[in-house]
């Protein structure tokens, strides 16, 4: 054999028809373990393990006697010391004169297989990786909406909180606090627009009397049915607080002193025909009408004379400022 085949970066292999090695090269020799002696006119089949021996003569053989020759056929050969080494092998038929040679070239594949290996290995880390990432994400959407959730579930109880901050316990009115933000929020409409508003004081005449006699629970009952016809009587746009004890407060926005008078005269017949636990019910009232020199404060204190004019007065009474100056 010319030394350059021998030496060739490929295997080489001529069979006769029969199968019996008739050369073979040194480069295939020293992948395997054989010296040359102990191969030549011996059967390929020695060195093919059963599933291979199959291949080669289910595929192998038909496809040389067929086309004169195969390729890229994927076989096994067994080292000397019984190990599998995986090839790629091309054969072509060989004739001349009466000479007839199946001549195979084989390349290693372990190399390839081994990367084949590894990169199947690393697309299922890949792929783990990715389910884990996927999986994360999940986690992270979920503690999302979790804490969208709770925000709004807090949001929730702020307003709540704010709602209960403004409100009288006893009477589910508004109370002092929501009162005086409303009453600095007209000033300012009015302020802005000349709108006129007026106030207007209530203040149960005799109370303390209905404590005594009744005890503080009728009391406390009064006081809620009288809560309940105020937010009944007043016009949607009015606002009724709870001004402290037994006195009530209300916003008459865009109200002038003849309306404000009604109102508070409807109120105050209203609450004197109701049925009270204690027989009968009488209430006294100051009203203000806001004028350009008034502040919160001194719009508060015309309204509190004019309830103490009604008191003065005999009580069961609606006074404007206007008619006490
Ligand atoms: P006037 O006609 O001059 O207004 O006499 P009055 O007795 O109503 O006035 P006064 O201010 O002397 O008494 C108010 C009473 O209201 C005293 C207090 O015990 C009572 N009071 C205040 N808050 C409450 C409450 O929440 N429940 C009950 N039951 N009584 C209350
Ligand atoms: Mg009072
Ligand atoms: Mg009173």
């Amino acid at each position: 054999m010319e030394k350059r085949l021998n030496n060739a970066p490929c295997g080489f292999l001529s069979i006769t028809h029969e199968g019996l090695i008739s050369e073979i090269n040194r480069t295939l020799l020293d992948w395997i373990g054989y010296e040359q002696e102990e191969l030549l006119h011996m059967h390929l089949e020695i060195l093919l393990s059963t599933p291979n021996k199959m291949i080669f003569h289910s595929y192998f053989y038909p496809m040389i006697n067929l086309e004169g020759q195969v390729e890229e056929l994927f076989i096994h050969l067994k080292q000397k010391d019984g190990m599998s080494v995986p090839f790629l092998m091309n054969a072509k038929l060989y004739k001349e004169d009466l000479v007839e040679r199946i001549d195979c070239i084989l390349v290693k594949m372990k190399k390839r297989i081994d990367y084949e290996q590894e990169l199947r290995s690393a697309k299922k880390l890949l792929e783990a990786a990715y389910q884990e990432k996927d999986r994360a994400l999940a986690n992270l959407e979920q503690i999302h909406v979790e804490i969208e959730h709770q925000q709004a579930k807090l949001l929730e109880m702020n307003a709540a909180l704010v709602e209960l901050s403004m409100t009288d316990k006893l009477t589910g009115l508004k109370n002092r606090r929501f009162f005086q933000e409303q009453l600095e929020k007209h000033f300012n409409h009015f302020h802005e627009t000349a709108e006129t508003f007026s106030l207007c004081i209530l203040d149960i005449d005799h109370f303390k009397k209905v404590n005594d006699t009744y005890g503080h629970q009728v009391g406390d009952d009064v006081l809620v049915q009288l809560a309940q016809l105020l937010q009944i009587q007043v016009r949607l746009e009015d606002i009724v607080a709870r001004y402290g004890g037994e006195e009530f407060i209300i916003i008459l926005p865009e109200t002038e002193i003849p309306a404000a008078k009604e109102i508070g005269e409807k109120i105050r017949h209203t609450v004197e025909q109701d049925g009270w636990p204690t027989g009968s019910l009488m209430i006294s009232m100051g009203i203000a009408t806001v004028t350009s020199e008034d502040t919160e404060t001194t719009l508060i204190k015309k309204a509190d004379k004019a309830l103490y004019g009604s008191k003065e007065h005999g009580r069961n009474k609606v006074t404007h400022f206007h008619e006490i100056k």
